[in-house]
């Protein structure tokens, strides 16, 4: 079971039978809301949120406007 520390959302095996479904739902909402997902089935796999590359990729472009 997926439990979120900071409001009543949760996960399990009853709610969804798959665990890597259960990590990606806590995942998701730990990005969507920046709440801290607890589980006690062990801990989520090390990856990072999917978080939109062009945000990224547009802060670390330089400025071409003098083209
Ligand atoms: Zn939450």
């Amino acid at each position: 079971m997926k439990y979120c520390l900071n409001c009543d959302w949760w996960t399990s095996e009853t709610d969804e039978p798959a665990a890597r479904v259960r990590s990606r739902r806590a995942i998701e909402h730990h990005v969507e809301t920046g709440h801290t997902i607890d589980s006690s089935e062990g801990v989520v796999p090390p990856q990072l949120p999917d978080v939109p590359h062009e945000v990224f990729v547009h802060d670390l472009l330089p400025s071409h406007s003098g083209d």
